[in-house]
């Protein structure tokens, strides 16, 4: 059993869930006048989306979790809350994945009531139904466990994360590490491989960050 279930998706994946969910809205009949990007998940998909749909107004907004000092709970905020009129347009607002939906909520309010567009959809490529508190007007994949979605923009972040978290759980018994160790140990907690390239830059980026030093013999030694 795997710590955390990830699944490891492909370029070929997103262009594939994006023509798909291209078609969904095409069926429903939704003609957008303009895509609304939310930043940063949903900047591939709605790039794509304007390709499949051939729409050409494309514009983002950036909604995202924030740790308060000090405080546990994290709460989504709009980072940089411009003002644009949309009144007289169909939007669609683009999403990666719905997973509890917060991020996407505040979106969406936030648009309805400071750009006005005559019309607003939301559209995801995942929607992880058990978890979410809102369902997106259209989406291609209903997930009904969860699972973190390893998606190729991510890749160099993510792996930077999940070794982290290795390091850190393991600190108590083991400090010093081989890179194949280490590639073990991934594997064993996630159930996939990035792959050489990115698996040793963000090695490298630990070292670089003074997170790991990295010995002559190419031992890892968590600082
Ligand atoms: P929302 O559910 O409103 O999208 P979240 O705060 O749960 O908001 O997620 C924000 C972003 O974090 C998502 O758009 C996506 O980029 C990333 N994310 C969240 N959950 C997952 C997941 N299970 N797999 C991959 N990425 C995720």
């Amino acid at each position: 059993m795997v710590k955390v279930p990830t699944q490891l998706v492909t370029w070929d994946d997103i262009v594939n869930w994006s023509q798909g969910l291209a078609n969904v809205i095409k069926k429903a009949g939704y003609r957008p006048d303009i895509i609304i990007a939310v930043s940063r998940g949903g900047y591939v998909p709605a790039r794509l989306l304007c390709d499949f749909l051939l729409v050409e107004n494309l514009i983002s907004l950036q909604s995202q979790h924030w740790t308060e000092a000090a405080k546990v709970a994290e709460k989504a905020i709009i980072k940089f809350p411009y003002r644009v009129d949309l009144s007289g347009l169909r939007a669609l607002l683009v999403d990666d994945i719905v997973d509890t939906g917060d991020t996407l909520i505040l979106a969406r309010d936030f648009i309805i009531s400071e750009w006005k567009p005559a019309e607003l959809k939301i559209a995801a490529l995942q929607w992880i139904s058990p978890v979410a508190k809102i369902k997106p007007d259209f989406y291609y994949i209903e997930v009904k466990e969860w699972v973190w979605f390893q998606y190729p923009w991510t890749r160099l972040e993510d792996t930077i994360q999940f070794l982290r978290r290795i390091l850190r759980e393991e600190s108590g018994s083991k400090k010093v590490w081989t890179a194949q160790e280490l590639k073990d140990r991934f594997l064993e907690y996630y159930g996939i491989y990035v792959g050489d390239t990115y698996f040793n830059l963000a090695l490298e980026t630990l070292v670089e960050t003074g997170y790991l030093a990295k010995s002559e013999e190419k031992l890892y030694i968590v600082k």
